[in-house]
């Protein structure tokens, strides 16, 4: 495999960018050798600077759910742009945006868009307590909720990847009202609650998928939003990955649960940099200009970004591509697990609509311990054996899969190839 442009990049993106990156998760460290620079994109496949072709499984972390370059989106964006870039005013886009937004998750009468998934769930958090009067949160070990100093404890993928707890320049004061509970682990949750009285919010990933996908059992997230019910503990749930990826909405419907705020980026952008947070008229009037919690920004809702939103959601929902993912994802789980047979490798895969990884592990996954004893070494020959034929995954054992809309059959009999390579290395290596 040619990589000679990427390393050239990638030794001169060194000199001024940290690591080369703006952000870790694409550094490649856990799995090593150098970040790949990618060109362009169409469809279900990714080009880099080399111009190798994958098939993209990363699909920039979720939001290309329709895949690359789909044509009715981006029209609406060059209409956007013809029009001007930003105007520090307000625009019909976001408008439209919170109507489709506010109608797909019933438990949102208003929203509030801002830039990334970090600045939603920060915000969040800031309007629970300010409704609650009350300081502590409680988040679980793993879940993922953006880079604030309050929740990078315990925080999955990026940290997990890296082998680091926390993160240094996060001051003590910073996480002392965050308390850590296990997924899928209600007493975890019940302990946390009788020790502490002065709790906002609990604050989850309803599926997680920033230590791999898992997902919750019914008995534990049921019980979770009864618990805070009785406590009057806002529940925040945090679906800035699986906003969209699963149903029209959220995969609070389908778990059966409804938040008392949400948390949405990823998808609801398309591909321009949105976040939202949202819930019942009571909650949101707390917030600036219709309450004294604060909060702004100098792009939110920025007029290209929600046109692309607004395309993005319109499509998703013509397409109505859910049903689909359910049967491609159960067809990649067996093209994985009958590789492992085949080469009587450790695995685990666990899935939930669009999102889907396998854990190189005997031990069944349900929470952030199980997750971990996941061996990160046969990912990283997986992972190789798969860019060598083919086929774009997260630089990490901790990060889900995404599926669009885009990917077909011959994709699938391409990345069943690779997977079986890849599997045949990964027992390989093992053996040595
Ligand atoms: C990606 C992610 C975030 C952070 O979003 P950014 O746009 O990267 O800031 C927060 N929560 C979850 C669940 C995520 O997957």
């Amino acid at each position: 495999m040619k990589i000679e442009k990427s390393l050239e990049y990638y030794t001169k993106g060194l000199k001024h960018l940290v690591g080369a990156v703006n952000s870790p998760v694409r550094a490649f460290k856990s799995v090593g050798g150098i970040p790949i620079f990618i060109k362009k994109a169409k469809g279900s496949k990714i080009y880099d600077v080399d111009d190798n072709e994958y098939i993209d499984l990363v699909l920039s972390y979720g939001p290309m759910i329709l895949g690359h370059r789909n044509k009715k989106v981006e029209n609406a964006v060059k209409k956007a742009l013809k029009k001007g870039t930003t105007f520090g005013a307000s625009t019909k886009g976001e408008i439209d945006l919170a109507e489709i937004v506010c109608k797909a998750f019933p438990g949102m009468d208003k929203v509030r868009f801002v830039n990334s998934g970090t600045e939603a769930v920060l915000s969040a958090i800031r309007l629970a307590r300010a409704f609650t009067g009350n300081n502590k949160i409680i988040k679980f070990a793993g879940c993922y909720h953006g880079h604030s100093d309050a929740l990078l404890v315990a925080a999955g993928s990026g940290l997990a990847t890296l082998s680091i707890p926390g993160s240094k320049g996060v001051p003590d004061e910073a996480v002392k009202n965050t308390l850590i509970a296990d997924f899928n682990n209600i007493e975890s949750v019940k302990k946390q609650i009788t020790k502490h009285k002065d709790i906002a919010a609990v604050i989850i990933e309803p599926i997680a998928g920033n230590m791999g996908v898992i997902q919750p059992s019914s008995a534990f997230i049921k019980e979770l939003r009864t618990l805070t019910k009785e406590h009057n503990i806002l529940l925040i749930v945090d679906e800035v990955m699986t906003g969209f990826r699963s149903k029209f909405g959220g995969a609070q419907e389908l778990l059966g649960i409804e938040a008392d705020i949400t948390c949405l980026g990823k998808v609801v952008g398309g591909g321009f940099p949105v976040g939202a947070y949202g819930a019942k008229n009571e909650i949101m009037e707390m917030v600036s200009p219709l309450g004294d919690m604060y909060q702004a920004g100098t792009l939110s809702g920025n007029p290209i970004a929600m046109a692309c939103g607004i395309a993005t959601l319109k499509e998703l929902k013509k397409k109505d591509p859910y049903k689909k993912f359910e049967k491609t994802a159960e067809e990649i789980e067996t093209i994985l697990l009958d590789a492992a047979k085949i080469y009587k490798v450790d695995l685990q895969v666990n899935r939930f609509g669009s999102m889907i990884n396998p854990f190189f592990t005997k031990e069944k996954v349900i929470d952030f311990k199980t997750a971990q004893t996941s061996d990160t070494s046969k990912f990283k020959t997986f992972f190789w054996k798969m860019i060598e034929n083919g086929v774009f995954l997260p630089p990490s054992q901790f990060e889900s899969w995404f599926l669009s809309t885009k990917l077909n059959e011959e994709d699938l009999t391409k990345i069943k190839k690779a997977v079986e390579k890849g599997m045949k290395a990964v027992s390989n290596s093992s053996r040595k």
